[in-house]
């Protein structure tokens, strides 16, 4: 990773589309969270921010003609696997879909490895989802081409995690100072894992409220206090709720659950409604990464402070801003 990128800022607005062949994300993976520092940030959102305005602006343009994204699923999406495909095509260029694996050699018992290795000689790009923690990094040694890592099973879901800050930022217009209190599973969802290192970067405090069998992971915590951040786990939401900025709310990962009866048990512990939005900062913004079970009320829609919608839309800039540098076009 290069240390050498320019920060965005109003004197030094990022370079125009165009061939930049030594752009810093050039022929990249994007793997985890952990590869990004504050100014690489500041680069992603800036050229999120130009592709807002183009699509804004003409829908549609040219910028990745010719180019082909293979998007290869071995669990169910329906925003990310969308999106990357929205995005590919709002670049003008075209997708490979793979949503189903088990129409395809995958299920002959083709392993991922010779998948990619095969994939990359009709792509460019491969953005991949797998239920192994550590897959995309696995198909990363063996291919070419960039992976782009579209959730590890309860590893990471590094561009989900980056389309989040983009909502806080965009919403709030800052994330330094802010208490963000992740609710739900903590233990299985990639979103949190995620999202919790990205804003390790910043000067914020995270609050985990979640069932017991369902808390933050020992070694994020641990990683994450290395940094200096304040943490502090909860039982309940009440005792963090006032003093929250950022409401990120999950759905407990029933998939990931060995035993029903256990999920079945913990999958009503919190449900976000109109009362709960009564007690909190006039100021707060409600996150999920979605899909929503039960875990908000569907009432909760209506308040302005719902910002669930809205952060889907980040996440086709910030996906056509990581296509178009890992090709080496911005
Ligand atoms: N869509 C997110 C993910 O793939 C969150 C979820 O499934 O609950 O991790």
């Amino acid at each position: 990773m290069s240390t050498h990128m320019p920060a965005i800022t109003s004197e030094n607005t990022f370079l125009p589309f165009g061939d930049q062949r030594n752009a810093p994300f050039y022929g990249k993976d994007i793997l985890s969270v952990k590869q990004f520092n504050r100014s690489d940030l500041d680069y992603i959102f800036g050229v999120a921010h130009e592709m807002r305005v183009m699509v804004e602006r003409i829908g549609t343009f040219d910028l990745l003609k010719g180019k082909i994204l293979a998007n290869l699923f071995y669990e169910p999406s329906t925003r990310t696997s969308s999106s990357f495909t929205a995005a590919m095509e709002r670049l003008g260029g075209s997708v490979i879909p793979i949503n189903e694996v088990r129409y395809s050699s995958v299920s002959k018992g083709e392993s991922l490895p010779d998948t990619v290795r095969t994939l990359e000689c009709y792509a460019d790009v491969i953005v991949l989802r797998h239920p192994d923690v550590g897959a995309s990094k696995l198909a990363a040694q063996y291919a070419r081409k960039p992976i782009i890592n579209a959730g590890d099973g309860v590893g990471e879901h590094p561009t989900q995690a980056l389309l989040d800050l983009l909502t806080i930022v965009e919403e709030l217009h800052q994330v330094d100072g802010l208490s963000v209190t992740m609710l739900g599973d903590l233990k299985y969802g990639r979103t949190v894992h995620s999202l919790a290192r990205l804003l390790s970067l910043y000067n914020v405090q995270l609050h985990y409220v979640s069932p017991e069998i369902l808390r933050m992971p020992k070694e994020i915590i641990d990683e994450i206090n290395k940094k200096g951040i304040q943490q502090k786990e909860h039982v309940d939401l009440d005792s963090a709720l006032s003093e929250t900025d950022v409401l990120y709310v999950t759905r407990v990962q029933k998939e990931r659950f060995s035993a029903l009866d256990e999920y079945e048990r913990v999958k009503d512990a919190f449900v976000i409604d109109l009362d709960t939005m009564s007690r909190a900062k006039s100021r707060m913004i409600v996150m999920h990464p979605l899909p929503r079970v039960s875990e908000i009320s569907i009432e909760v829609d209506a308040d302005p402070r719902a910002a669930y919608f809205r952060q889907m839309e980040y996440g086709l800039y910030v996906r056509m801003a990581l296509l178009a540098m890992v090709l080496g076009k911005s």
